[in-house]
């Protein structure tokens, strides 16, 4: 089976179309790109060809580079097998962009072009960069970009520098740093493609491109003589100016702590000094060292490979199909209102109940206004906005049910409220409908006591908002069975978001995870820590936010309610006296966080963000002696990973996939780690172990070893090694 077919027409055009069997998505591999050289050979060798048309029979061109054949070549080869198995892919590359042409003349090259009828992502953007011309069919739906720093690398394949030689640095600034994607036409305008023609005249345009092209066409500027980087290189005084500003730019979105960045950036201003050949040495060497940082396989491992085996069911128990026909949302609130829009619009029908009609109307009339919002964006047309609202039905009714096959609650979390809710909708549903709550705090077993088919009622958590964050947590009650689970799980891949299955405790998985590491944070303001040490602190080891701006997002009297349930639940053995103090001071004052406009930071009266409240320092004066950076950082990671440990150590998770995968996704935990256990791995069990004892001694049993961790330092085991995952 091949990747690549290969035909040459009676004029002499040779068309390569990529078409990987078996896949809906062309995806690159060593393979394919040993192929694809061979006929790049032959078109070249052969005196009938006159130019070669590369382009993929599949609605799109092409995915990107097979992720898990990077982390066969890093494994199997190290540093030294990467660099030559990435020169070797610049080597083809470059072959194709100087099309057997006289390196010095510049003549006797053949015309090639890339057609692309859809997606074209990484290598499936970096390979038609090698080509004389880029043509894509107008197709809105595609991307076309180069996402790799979103996984954790930057573009190895001579994409880095072709792009910042064909467009500037300036202008590449956001499709290397930031990973953007553009449908054709944006990339057109962005000067990333060449032209963009009707789908059905792809082919035609691009074979008559071949047949007129001159030999000036085929010379890249930056094998012309006397080219000049657009937008100057780094000794030039523009140039300079963009290259100095990107790097602060990039240390300050990144804190340092993404070694792809760095590397991309040197990988420009390097390679933007010296001639293309080198340049491409330069962005392999930088490419190489990326693939050598732990930081950057922990990435790959958990934002691609693992966050695509949970998507497609990897813990999904073996059931029959669960697709959702129709589902029934009550409570129709913030949760329910999101819930209802990522439903219809993943074209599910749904009825939305409310305790009063013009609450249920406001829930749906939430969707309008994300529609709304996109027509504006240009992302969505009326007709599809008209569609997904057609789908909506808002009501009070809960005869509208009937039919449905899913149910997911999102009233008050308050367990009579619930109950009551329970007990109304199975007298209306179907046997085999699954009834889902959205609780946050409250045991699903303890939920299930009020349904007479408990083995049918499952926790789906989703998070706010509900339509851009990915996860949902799926949470097991001790009598929920496998058709549940299956359902939820073909819920999620219905709507697009990334599930993990976790079991029933106190705050399931990612809250009970997520409060510890407020906690910590406000304990330290209690013990007179500078709160920008804290916040700061947070942010460089990878934090999206610092725990009191956390807080003040989640707001302190949701905070509140859940301390004093936990003091409830858990009687003297309760830890968190001192923060309750801090909290509860804050809400006692008003300083409920930012829906009040006024928390651990202030706010101006538009809620914009100011600096951290002073009054704090009043109430909680900061000590003389402050704690090293290093000791904070500890305090504020080892409070989450922990908990992360504690909850595989109790089977609240049973896949450690799941943790990394959810913490990144759920909380923002340091991506750069790959996740609790992905940083754990990283740093080793027995440096953990090191920290931990250090943190018990300075800061109290809440930082005690757990024996899992301790096993695996005593035995030298990882977590993603073969010996810890029998362990786990
Ligand atoms: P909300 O107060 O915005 O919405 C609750 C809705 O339920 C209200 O519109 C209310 O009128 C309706 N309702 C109450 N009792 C009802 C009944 N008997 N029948 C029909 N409708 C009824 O609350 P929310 O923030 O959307 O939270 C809903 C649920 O989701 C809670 O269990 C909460 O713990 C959970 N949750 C919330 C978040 C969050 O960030 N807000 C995140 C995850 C889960």
């Amino acid at each position: 089976m091949s990747d690549f077919t290969y035909v040459v027409d009676a004029e002499g055009v040779a068309t390569l179309t990529w078409d990987v069997p078996g896949k809906s998505m062309n995806v690159m591999s060593l393979a394919g790109f040993a192929e694809l050289n061979g006929h790049i050979d032959s078109a070249l060798a052969d005196p009938a060809v006159k130019g070669v048309i590369i382009t993929s029979c599949k609605k799109d061109f092409a995915g990107g580079m097979d992720l898990n054949v990077i982390a066969k070549m890093r494994d199997e080869g190290g540093a030294g097998g990467i660099f030559d198995g990435v020169m070797e892919m610049h080597a083809i590359l470059r072959k194709i962009e100087r099309a057997g042409m006289d390196p010095k003349t510049l003549k006797g090259g053949k015309p090639i072009v890339a057609a692309l009828p859809g997606t074209a992502l990484g290598i499936g953007l970096e390979v038609p960069l090698a080509c004389h011309r880029i043509i894509a069919a107008d197709n809105p739906k595609a991307k076309i970009g180069l996402p790799e720093i979103m996984v954790g690398i930057f573009p190895g394949a001579g994409g880095t520098t072709r792009l910042v030689r064909k467009m500037g640095a300036m202008m590449a600034a956001p499709y290397l740093l930031e990973g953007k994607l553009s449908d054709p036409k944006g990339a057109k305008a962005g000067g990333l493609i060449d032209e963009v023609v009707a789908p059905e005249d792809l082919l035609a345009r691009a074979k008559d491109w071949v047949l007129s092209a001159k030999e000036a066409d085929l010379v890249k500027p930056w094998d012309a003589k006397g080219y000049k980087m657009p937008g100057g290189a780094p000794y030039h005084p523009a140039g300079f100016m963009t290259f100095v500003g990107a790097s602060a730019m990039v240390h300050g979105k990144t804190m340092g702590v993404y070694p792809a960045a760095k590397a991309l950036l040197s990988a420009v201003y390097e390679g933007a000094m010296v001639p293309f050949d080198t340049a491409l040495k330069i962005e392999a060497r930088n490419f190489t060292g990326v693939l050598m940082n732990p930081s950057s396989s922990a990435m790959i491992r958990s934002l691609f490979i693992n966050k695509e085996a949970l998507e497609k069911g990897a813990n999904r128990p073996d059931a029959p199909d669960q697709t959702v026909k129709k589902v029934g949302i009550i409570g129709a609130g913030m949760m329910g209102a999101g819930i209802a829009y990522v439903s219809a619009n993943a074209g599910i029908e749904v009825v939305l109940i409310d305790a009063a009609q013009d609450a249920a109307d406001r829930g749906k009339a939430y969707s309008e206004g994300i529609l709304d919002k996109g027509i504006q964006r240009r992302k969505v047309t009326a007709e599809k906005k008209a569609e997904v609202l057609a789908r909506i039905t808002a009501t009070t009714d809960y005869a509208a049910l009937s039919g449905c096959d899913l149910i997911v609650e999102a009233v008050f979390e308050d367990m009579k409220v619930k109950a009551d809710v329970t007990a109304k909708v199975e007298a209306v549903v179907g046997a085999d409908c699954i009834f889902a709550t959205n609780t946050s705090t409250l045991p699903i077993s303890d939920l299930a006591k009020a349904s007479q088919r408990p083995e049918q009622f499952i926790g789906i958590h989703f998070f706010s908002p509900v339509d851009k964050m990915m996860l949902v947590e799926i949470i097991r009650g001790k009598q929920t069975g496998d058709v549940a689970v299956a359902k939820a799980l073909d819920f999620a891949r219905q709507i697009r978001k990334t599930p993990i299955v976790v079991n029933d405790a106190r705050f399931f998985y990612a809250n009970r995870c997520i409060i510890p590491y407020i906690n910590e944070g406000i304990r330290m303001v209690a013990e007179g820590v500078e709160p920008a040490l804290v916040e700061n602190a947070a942010k460089l080891v990878g934090m999206p936010l610092g725990p009191l701006q956390l807080v003040d997002e989640t707001s302190l009297d949701l905070g509140v309610k859940i301390a004093k349930a936990t003091k409830l639940a858990m009687g003297e053995a309760y830890p968190d006296s001192a923060v309750d103090e801090v909290l509860f001071g804050m809400v006692d004052q008003g300083r409920i966080g930012k829906k009040a406009n006024a928390g651990f930071y202030t706010y101006d009266d538009a809620g914009k963000r100011g600096g951290l409240w002073e009054g704090l320092a009043a109430q909680y004066p900061v000590a003389d002696d402050q704690p090293e950076l290093t000791q904070v950082q500890h305090r504020l990671l080892m409070a989450q990973v922990l908990e992360a440990v504690r909850a595989l150590e109790d089977g609240v998770l049973t896949d450690i996939r799941e943790g990394d995968v959810g913490a990144i996704l759920g909380w923002g935990f340091a991506p750069w780690s790959g996740g609790p256990f992905g940083w754990l791995d990283i740093i080793g069990a027995a440096r953990a172990v090191e920290i931990c004892e250090a943190l018990t001694a300075s800061e109290g049993v809440r930082f005690a070893v757990p024996d899992l961790l301790r096993d695996m330092a005593a035995s030298g085991a990882t977590f993603y090694g073969k010996t810890a995952r029998k362990a786990a």
